[in-house]
Order: C-alpha cells, then structure tokens, then sequence
C-alpha cells in the first residue's frame, strides 16, 4: 500500500491546515497553537484566497469562518466542496443560531464550532480527526447498504454505477453505524464519537446530516430504508 502516513505520531509529510479567519487574534491564536502541534498552517483573512491557496497548495483540513469581508463562508464551502470532496472543513462563527449550523451542513462544512472557543479544544477535535484519518487508510474492505457500496478507503460510494464522494464526517458515521448493525444508536452517542461532542444542543445537527447522507444511500430519501430513525433515541442502519 502506496502512503505517506507512517504508523508513528511523526508523519514525514506535516500536515497542511488551512485558516481563513479574519479576525487577526483568532487567526493568530490557532496558527501558533496549531504550529506548536507540527502542523504547517496557511491563514488568510479572505474567502476568495482562501479557495485560491486550497486549489493550488493543498490542505489536510480546513477550519473556515463564516463572516468574512469578501464573500460568506457558505459560499466559500460550497466552492471548496465541489473541488475537494474529502477534506475536513470545521467552520467558525459568532452566531449560533441552529438555521447558521444547517446553512453550513448543507454547504458542506463537517463541523461548527461556535465562537468564543477553546483553542485547546478545537486543536485536540482536529487531532482526534487526523488520527481517524489515519486509522482509515487501514480499512480496505468495502460496505454493502442496500443497492450501494460503500469504500470507506476512498471516501466514496457507488450507486447504480454512479461514484458519489463521501465527506469526512459520512464515512465516519457509516462506520459507526455499520459497527452497530441492527442496533439504535442515539443522537448523544453519535455527537459524542463523530463530533467529539457531548450534550443535546446539537442534535439537530445530526438530524441534517443524516438527512443529506440518506440522499446518497437511500433509494427514496423521503422514506428510508437503510438509515432508518428510531424515535426518541437516534438511527438504525439496516443493510
Ligand atoms: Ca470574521
């Protein structure tokens, strides 16, 4: 197997971040404790740039803010989104409202993060990510789901001939959910182990996502099959 990701904690590539953040303290803040943590890190306080310097340099993960002084950041994800299937964006914003965390949802972004918030926490969240990453490039095997295979390798499935792109964030609750065929697995539970999150006040949030993940399993989104809610608790996935 062809990588450059080496089993031990010292890649010989670092990892690449990229910060659009324009607001100079919080893109200082996180350059340096992302700097500390070995990671190379691009910042630029605009969303144009920002796309620009991912098309042509690259990124492992990108943390995006949503107010930005050129164009939004929803605009911004859904460009890098349509060149970049894979890479992990984690979106910042001062608001929280559940509509903003949706918007971003659907725009692509794999992760909200509201402001203010803990560096130190954003920097083990995006840790956490790298070492599932890391764990993916293991997994070979494909997954069947009803008439769609799933190559968790490749961040994709297959459907009707068709190759769809799985974000992060979709491979990762696939294989949670696959890990527990058969059986309910709650919205805290998925909040927790996917997100790095505990508590209630996202659950929505899983709700929105798994309605997008279904469009690319479910034969008929609107009456699944295969990820199929259990009320009052989370999802089940049947095969
Ligand atoms: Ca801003």
């Amino acid at each position: 197997m062809s990588t450059n990701l080496s089993a031990n904690h010292a890649p010989a590539t670092r990892r690449r971040i990229l910060i659009i953040e324009d607001e100079p303290d919080i893109a200082r803040g996180l350059s340096d404790a992302l700097e500390f943590e070995q990671f190379e890190v691009l910042t630029t306080g605009y969303g144009r740039e920002g796309i620009k310097m991912l098309q042509e340099r690259g990124a492992d993960l990108v943390i995006l803010d949503l107010m930005l002084p050129d164009i939004n950041g929803f605009s911004v994800c859904e460009e890098m989104r349509s060149s970049h299937p894979v890479v992990p964006i984690i979106m910042l914003t001062a608001r929280s409202q559940e509509t903003d965390k949706i918007r971003g949802l659907k725009a692509g972004a794999d992760d909200y993060v509201t402001k203010p918030f803990s560096v130190g926490e954003l920097v083990a969240r995006i840790n956490a990510i790298f070492r599932r990453l890391h764990r993916s490039v293991h997994l070979d095997e494909s997954v069947s789901i009803g008439s769609v295979v799933v190559y968790p390798r490749r961040h994709e499935l297959v459907r009707k001939g068709k190759t769809i792109p799985l974000s992060f964030y979709e491979v990762e609750l696939v294989r949670l959910l696959v890990e527990r065929i058969g059986e309910p697995v709650s919205r805290e539970e998925i909040l927790d182990k996917i997100w790095g999150v505990s508590g209630h006040s996202q659950s929505r949030a899983v709700d929105n996502f798994v309605v997008k993940l279904r469009k690319k399993i479910e034969d008929d989104a609107s009456s699944p099959r295969h990820i199929v809610t259990i009320y009052g608790i989370g999802y089940k996935l049947v095969a």
